[in-house]
């Protein structure tokens, strides 16, 4: 790539790269110093540009505090499966539709949004944690809210506890939807007591965690539960800049056959219009129109609002972040500096899984952090408990174990993703991991150690955390 660039011919850069006693081949991984000295060697002048100048000025602008805006809030849908999630979104959805304007069929786009006495909330349509997560492990955090469904005919299950754990990775507030009120066996109180052992606590039971229950079925409650949105919106006081260039996140995208690449987007700050310039990921095109959730073509995107985006030179992925750019030409540097990136980030993903606990180590150590995030899976929960007891027993002033989740059963596709999203270290425990998750965490780089010794584990987590601590001790 680089002798592309300087228009030289590879073989004559391997060539002075083997007199300077470096063996090399095409795609291998140079550094910066080492691309300077060829370049200089070449005859060509370098000019050091790293990742903020590239994107100097268009991601992360920050805005004055006046302003700022009032914005609705994002909410995902999570739970365990048949606790009834689709069910609440399209309830949700249809109630509004029918109250709201006449004739309006709402589109599938990946995000919909409702309003609720003149505010407006906007739902992600894919319930669930593990695109919650997956979103998060791009470094996108679209998700203001969380509701928790849990089924008031059943209990707390393995995926109501793994998504109050994403949700509290993320810092995200939960508001507990209690479902299936309408069925004779339903107990909303035992799923409020069964909460507290997961560190749920609902208003009732002293505890600042809104609850409503409701039936996604009859309907019953919904307002309630819209209401308790609208409340804890307020209390985290959410704003954007409405009157400035977009930024934002991709819910989803795909190729369309009649209509090219079109990618669902969620406006975080800012207003995206029509004949505008975005890159969003390693794509990027000038906005041929914009559509919204009721399949209308509109003006303009503000703050929380979802919407297609049709122009696009391909699909993103989703967590993808996109971003409005002055022109063209910037655009196309942007992409292709981000698709170079995502290329050296395979290549330095293959030399090294940077979820192994010595690479840990050294990155919690540069960046000062004190924390040492691990995911626990075991084969019973009585072996995780006495794993984690014995772990956090391990912590002294300065550096402490955090258990992000731990459960029991095989390591999972939604383990890896939030590992990947909390850079957590992954630790099985007389299980293994499925095939997905194998694959999932050989995509992202993620260690997984095994353990069947508990012995064996507490040492090797005690070794990698005494390099954690300060040289002096
Ligand atoms: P998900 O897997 O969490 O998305 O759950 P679904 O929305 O698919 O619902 C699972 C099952 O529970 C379906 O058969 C729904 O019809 C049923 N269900 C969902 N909500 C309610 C409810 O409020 N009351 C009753 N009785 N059944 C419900």
């Amino acid at each position: 790539e680089l002798s592309q660039r300087m228009s030289e011919r590879a073989v004559d850069v391997i060539k002075f790269l083997m007199k300077e006693g470096q063996m090399m081949k095409p795609g291998d991984l140079i550094d910066a110093d080492l691309a300077e000295l060829i370049a200089g060697e070449f005859g060509h002048t370098v000019k050091r540009v790293s990742e903020s100048d590239v994107e100097e000025g268009i991601f992360n602008v920050a805005d004055d505090e006046a302003d700022l805006e009032s914005r609705p809030p994002i909410v995902t849908i999570m739970g365990h499966v048949d606790h009834g999630k689709t069910s609440l979104l399209d309830a949700i959805r249809h109630a509004n539709v029918v109250a709201g304007e006449a004739g309006g069929i709402t589109q599938h786009i990946g995000a919909y949004q409702v309003e609720q006495n003149g505010h407006k909330i906007t739902f992600i349509d894919t319930p669930g944690h593990a695109a919650f997560t997956a979103m998060r492990a791009r470094g996108a955090q679209a998700t203001d809210i969380a509701i928790l469904v849990v089924a008031a005919d059943d209990s707390v299950m393995p995926q109501t506890i793994e998504s109050i754990n994403h949700a509290k990775a993320a810092g995200v507030p939960i508001i507990v939807a209690i479902n299936k009120i309408d069925k004779p066996t339903a107990n909303p109180q035992k799923v409020r007591t069964e909460l507290l052992q997961h560190e749920v606590f609902v208003e009732s039971m002293g505890g600042e965690t809104l609850d409503v229950e409701v039936s996604a079925k009859n309907g019953t409650n919904l307002d309630k539960l819209l209401e308790a949105i609208l409340l804890q919106a307020e209390i985290l006081d959410l704003k954007a800049n409405p009157n400035r260039t977009a930024e934002g996140v991709v819910v989803e995208a795909q190729l369309d056959r009649g209509r090219g690449a079109v990618a669902t987007v969620l406006v975080q700050t800012g207003t995206l219009k029509p004949g505008q310039i975005i890159v969003a990921g390693d794509q990027w095109g000038r906005v041929r129109a914009l559509v919204n959730d009721k399949g209308d073509h509109v003006k303009e995107a503000g703050p929380s609002m979802p919407v297609e985006v049709l122009g696009l030179s391909g699909t993103p992925a989703a967590g993808d972040k996109f971003a409005v750019v002055e022109n063209e030409s910037r655009a196309r540097e942007i992409s292709e500096y981000r698709q170079r990136l995502a290329r050296e980030k395979q290549v330095a993903r293959q030399a090294g899984s940077r979820g192994s606990l010595e690479q840990m180590m050294n990155q919690l150590q540069s960046s000062g952090m004190k924390e040492f995030p691990l995911l626990v899976k075991g084969d019973v929960q009585g072996s995780i408990e006495a794993i984690s007891g014995a772990l956090e027993k391990l912590g002294t002033d300065e550096v402490r174990v955090r258990i992000v989740h731990s459960g029991a059963g095989a390591i999972t596709e939604s383990d890896i993703s939030l590992a990947e999203a909390s850079n957590a270290a992954i630790i099985g425990f007389n299980v293994r991991a499925n095939a997905q998750a194998r694959s999932a965490a050989e995509r992202a780089g993620i260690e997984i150690r095994y353990y069947n010794i508990i012995y064996d584990l507490v040492d090797d987590v005690k070794a990698a955390m005494s390099g954690l601590l300060s040289p002096e001790r």
